[in-house]
């Protein structure tokens, strides 16, 4: 496939639309000195070329996607529909809060929506995405520890199951890492985690369903282990989708948590798509949250709520931006925000303004199509679903933990890759011919050769029943032929990329 600057020719383009005449102002300071070399394309060229990428791509509205720990399920059409009106489109951030009153109002409905579904009492919908949203809440616990002049507290505890982006998030905020086993049912070791408790625990952080999709039994006492020797219980969201509606992370002892908005409600996601991962916490903890929330005119004088110095809006509306107050610091450099964060409390804005917004209003649609009822029968959906299929594939694979699971499960090929050189990949790879993307590889770390399963709620039985019978078949295949395992797959663009180099060495500009 050709890339769009070897496409068109000089002069080509679209003249749809006349010449602005409106005169052009800008500070000379920022004008560019070559002349930027853009495609010139027709418009009919343009849309095929993006057309044709699009084709190249497995996404959910083509096929099954059973990502493992990426929930990607089906995104209703009428949540783009909301998301598309000009009301929430045409809008500035800076614009007069008495001109988006409906927009400030998703904003605060949703964050009354997602405290009511975590169990926690206040929330930011800043952070852009999961990782973020764990960046944002560790260094709430910060906050708090060092508000409280506790500064010897410097650990994170993370099991060795965690998602990378724990660890990572853990150490971007200047804590340090502590690893700990999980116990053979793939669970937090009780043991192991009080000897690793202490007074210079910051928290723990933790999923649950936990990331080989096993609930937790022992999740109260997890959070009270943690609490008593001081520290904060973190809770990563991102399998929010098994319990959503049923148990909340704020009643099995959880401090602080973000949620996945673009994996649990439904928003598309993958490619590095626009993503939110809104952070929830408990009372004690909301004056640290980052900037720019939307509060109550109401209710302006309630506790942690601060009352504008300004008055913006003389017919006074019923919400305001909390922006008039703290104004934005995205100038501030982290090392700044931290040092305000220990001189006036809140941590500073993690992003620009309120997030990304229309992703949030996708969500907000999702949560109000589904409702008290829907959410929950959501959940037990992708919990059924999951069990569904793990009973259909224990014929032929093996379960890394049999037991019942939540929404996802992992089966390993540590057995096929020692007995006849077939890994994860290989399966993996193979399943592509077949219309399907294959299960997240090679997650959690704690099983070898593993395959990650995640249904999701919004697959129908056919579609399971024919994904069994093939990831069977698929199997099987690699029993009679092993060594042909390796060359699959034939009937995608790509085959098998040299993913190192393209990690480690990405193209990413074109040379002309
Ligand atoms: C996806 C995921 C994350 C990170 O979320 P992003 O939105 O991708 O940044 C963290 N933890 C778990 C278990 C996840 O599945």
């Amino acid at each position: 496939m050709k890339l769009i600057f070897e496409m068109g020719a000089p002069g080509r383009g679209s003249e749809l639309l006349p010449v602005c005449k409106t005169p052009y102002k800008s500070q000379k300071v920022a004008f560019r000195k070559k002349t930027l070399r853009l495609p010139e394309v027709s418009e009919t060229e343009l849309s095929r070329h993006y057309t044709e990428l699009a084709k190249q791509t497995h996404g959910v509205n083509d096929g099954f996607y059973p990502l493992g720990s990426c929930t990607m399920k089906y995104n209703p059409k009428v949540n783009e529909e909301a998301a598309a009106l000009p009301g929430f489109t045409q809008i500035h951030p800076l614009q007069d809060s008495s001109d988006v009153q409906g927009c400030l109002t998703v904003l605060s409905e949703m964050e009354k929506a997602l405290c009511e579904i975590t169990g926690m009492d206040a929330c930011t919908l800043q952070p852009a995405a999961g990782a973020h949203g764990e960046f944002t809440g560790l260094l709430l616990m910060k906050a708090y520890h060092v508000s409280r002049g506790d500064i010897a507290r410097k650990k994170i505890i993370v099991p060795d199951s965690a998602h990378g982006t724990n660890p990572a998030s853990a150490a971007m905020a200047g804590f340090d890492v502590v690893n700990i086993a999980s116990n053979e049912d793939g669970c937090v070791d009780l043991e192991a985690l009080k000897r690793a408790v202490g007074e210079d625990t910051a928290g723990l952080m933790l999923t649950n369903p936990n990331t080989v999709g096993l609930f937790d039994p022992n999740i109260a006492e997890i959070t009270r282990i943690v609490h008593e020797a001081g520290g904060l219980c973190y809770y990563d969201g991102a399998n929010l989708n098994a319990i959503m509606g049923i148990t909340r992370p704020g009643d099995m002892g959880f401090d602080v948590m973000h949620l996945n908005l673009h994996k649990t409600f439904s928003t598309p996601h993958g490619g590095g798509g626009p993503g939110s991962g809104p952070v929830a916490c408990k009372e004690f903890l909301a004056e640290f949250l980052p900037g720019l929330r939307v509060i109550s005119a109401k209710n302006r004088s309630g506790k942690g709520q601060m009352v504008s110095g300004k008055s913006g809006c003389k017919e006074d509306p019923a919400i305001r931006c909390e922006n008039e107050v703290r104004g934005f610091r995205d100038e501030l450099r982290m090392d700044e925000v931290l040092e305000e964060c220990r001189a006036s409390g809140a941590i500073g804005d993690v992003r620009s303004f309120c997030g990304n917004f229309l992703v949030i209003v996708r969500a907000y649609a999702y949560i109000l199509t589904l409702g008290r009822e829907g959410i929950p029968e959501a959940a037990t959906g992708a919990v059924l679903n999951a069990n569904y299929m793990m009973h259909g594939l224990k014929p032929y694979y093996r379960m890394a933990y049999d037991r019942t699971c939540m929404h996802e499960f992992v089966v390993t090929l540590e057995q096929e890759k020692h007995d006849r050189n077939v890994s994860a990949l290989d399966i993996a790879k193979a399943l592509l011919d077949h219309g399907i993307h294959p299960p997240t590889m090679y997650f959690p770390l704690i099983v070898h050769e593993a395959l990650m399963i995640e249904p999701t709620e919004t697959e129908s039985r056919e579609t399971l029943d024919a994904a069994i019978q093939i990831f069977a078949e698929v199997l099987k295949q690699s029993e009679e032929k092993p060594e042909e395992m390796h060359q699959y797959p034939q009937a995608t663009p790509i085959g098998r990329p040299d993913e190192v180099s393209a990690a480690r060495k990405p193209v990413v500009r074109y040379e002309f």
